[in-house]
């Protein structure tokens, strides 16, 4: 076999549709287009009433195994499938969240997918897009501001300086900012106070943006949103300091989706990167209203595992929506469920070990419990699960074989994908799994109730999702559960905030952990998003460069195209 060109090579090669045709294909109207360029447009979100009519497609979550640092492949098997189901003669759609700038300069590279199942325009997507990430960064900077402000001119709202927790984002990995002191010089140069700075991705404007419906919902969100206490213990909002009908306004544009196209020419929605730690890690509330009216199937893809980006979709998502799922793909692959034996290292930003690679169907089984613990993880929502081997160069067949057979012993679909050699043919199989899951009774279910208290909404996920023996919470956690049910948000739903590197709290956990309680140091409201998230362990909302930066072999070659992107 000859080696595969590399996605940059395939990327060129490949035919795009201009956008116009790639809309008029999945039902958009031409006059809903804003163009960016020849092969980017956003959406009008007048779209929605005009396809409100048209039948509903079935709705499919792209969730995976726990995931070792390097990824297991999600994007990639969520394009390759949205093309495989073109390649049998259906419509699909596929929705994705837009990636964010800090990873692709540091550790990750780019995130278009890989080989013949690539998103395109790659680098648009890899970098600012139709500058949604920037209008979030705006928006949230600006309030910033204006809180800072409002010390700095008298206070009137008596805004206790040391409860304000709105820090400012940047879209770059940038540990220096972490922890810094604003308001330094001279009088008129502000009020002293500590701070810091997140990547944007993690900004609640992010996730506000991520599950608004319509703008009027995007505005009363922003105007809810809590920047700190004043010395009395009441919330001080967005819309107290009069920022938020500023940040709408610079907003506006962002909460259109944006079209672009597989390298087989799909649809496909790129909106909004909320964080998968502690805000939801899914793709927008809007886009996928849109796209569910597009076709006969609406792929979305949820981050990190089933615990986590798929609890929340579940969870939070859904209800936002109000769409219901009806099948999720799985995404385990070899070197993952090798892994989950707990025989190798591997170390985020570090090649694989080498032994990693020899045959050892053996190796496989001995981490099988992390797949069986997924599916029953899907189960629990009532939802059809569908196990996608992402097929690796370096796979055996005998090693699929054992993937294969755990996931029939548990009643699962499953289908070999080689998508990222062969492109839409080569995910027939599981696109064939796919058709047949979605066509199956289900009855889909959440974990919890909303009228249930914070707390039981919390060891609800923990038990249920999690398989924990039950939750611990610190003393502070537990004291402000109470404060948020006073406050008036014990109706929301919850986020936990914990390593994506294992089902339990502790990261060195492989398989499916079990005789573990989940502890939960604290707890913050989201108010503006609509949630309650619960912090288990260390939670970085700031990454910081590797020794080694991506972007450090990122340039322009002598005709000014990109290279090193990947
Ligand atoms: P996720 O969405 O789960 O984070 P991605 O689809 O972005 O994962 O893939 C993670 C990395 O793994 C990418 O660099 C991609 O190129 C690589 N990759 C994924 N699937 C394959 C495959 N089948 N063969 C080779 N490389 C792959
Ligand atoms: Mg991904």
């Amino acid at each position: 076999t000859s080696p595969l060109p590399s996605d940059l090579a395939i990327a060129r090669a490949a035919h795009l549709e201009p956008i116009a045709e790639v809309a008029r294909a999945a039902g958009i109207p031409e006059q809903r287009l804003e163009p960016y360029g020849r092969h980017v447009a956003k959406i009008d979100l007048a779209a929605v009433r005009d396809l409100a009519d048209r039948p509903s497609a079935k709705y499919v979550v792209i969730t995976a195994i726990t995931p070792t640092p390097l990824g297991e492949g999600k994007t990639t098997t969520a394009v390759g499938l949205a093309q495989g189901l073109s390649v049998l003669g259906h419509r699909a759609t596929l929705a994705l969240r837009q990636p964010s700038m800090g990873p692709t300069f540091g550790i990750k590279g780019g995130a278009a997918g890989a080989g013949y199942s690539q998103v395109l325009p790659m680098e648009q997507l890899n970098l600012h897009l139709t500058g949604d990430f920037h209008a979030v960064t705006a928006a949230h900077n600006l309030l910033a501001a204006m809180v800072d402000n409002h010390l700095h001119h008298g206070n009137e709202l008596e805004l206790d300086p040391r409860s304000v927790a709105w820090r400012r984002v940047l879209d770059v990995n940038d540990r220096a900012l972490r922890n810094i002191v604003e308001g330094l010089g001279a009088r008129i140069d502000g009020v002293p106070r500590q701070s810091g700075f997140d990547i944007t991705a993690a900004s609640e404007v992010m996730v506000i943006l991520g599950l608004s419906t319509s703008l009027r919902d995007l505005r009363e969100r922003l105007g809810r949103i809590v920047v700190g206490f004043t010395y009395a213990g009441r919330p001080v909002t967005a819309d107290d300091v009069k920022a938020a009908g500023a940040m709408a306004v610079i907003l506006k544009d962002a909460l259109k989706p944006n079209l672009l196209q597989t390298t087989e020419n799909t649809p496909v929605l790129v909106h909004t990167g909320p964080f998968g730690n502690i805000a939801t890690g899914n793709s927008s509330v809007v886009a996928d209203q849109l796209a569910i009216h597009t076709g006969d199937y609406l792929l979305t893809e949820a981050g990190f595992g089933s615990d986590m980006g798929a609890e929340r979709f579940f969870n939070v998502k859904c209800r936002v929506s109000g769409l219901r799922p009806d099948a999720a793909v799985l995404v385990a692959t070899v070197r993952s469920l090798k892994a989950h034996s707990g025989n190798y290292r591997v170390v985020a930003g570090k090649p694989l070990p080498p032994e990693m690679l020899h045959e050892s169907p053996r190796a496989v089984r001995a981490g099988a419990d992390n797949l069986r613990r997924h599916i029953e993880i899907v189960r629990s929502f009532g939802v059809s699960p569908v196990v996608a081997i992402n097929a690796f160069p370096s796979d055996f067949d005998s090693e699929h074989a054992v993937i294969r057979e755990v996931a029939e012993a548990e009643g699962a679909h499953v289908a070999v994908s080689t998508h990222v050699v062969d492109g839409g043919k080569g995910a027939r199989d599981l696109a064939e799994a796919v058709v047949a899951a979605c066509g199956e009774q289900h009855e889909f279910r959440y974990t919890y109730e909303l009228d249930d208290t914070l707390r039981e909404k919390i060891e609800a996920v923990a038990r249920t999702v999690y398989g924990a023996d039950g939750v611990d919470f610190s003393p502070t956690a537990a004291k402000d559960l109470e404060r948020f049910e006073v406050l008036g948000y014990g109706g929301f739903p919850v986020v936990i905030a914990k390593t994506h590197l294992s089902i339990s709290s502790d990261p060195t956990l492989r398989g499916a952990p079990k005789g573990w309680r989940l502890p939960v140091r604290e707890v913050r409201a989201a108010a503006g998003a609509g949630y309650v998230y619960a912090i288990s362990g260390e939670m970085r909302t700031m990454p910081g460069l590797p020794r080694n930066p991506a972007a450090a072999s990122i340039d322009l070659d002598d005709d000014g195209e990109v290279v090193g992107l990947f």
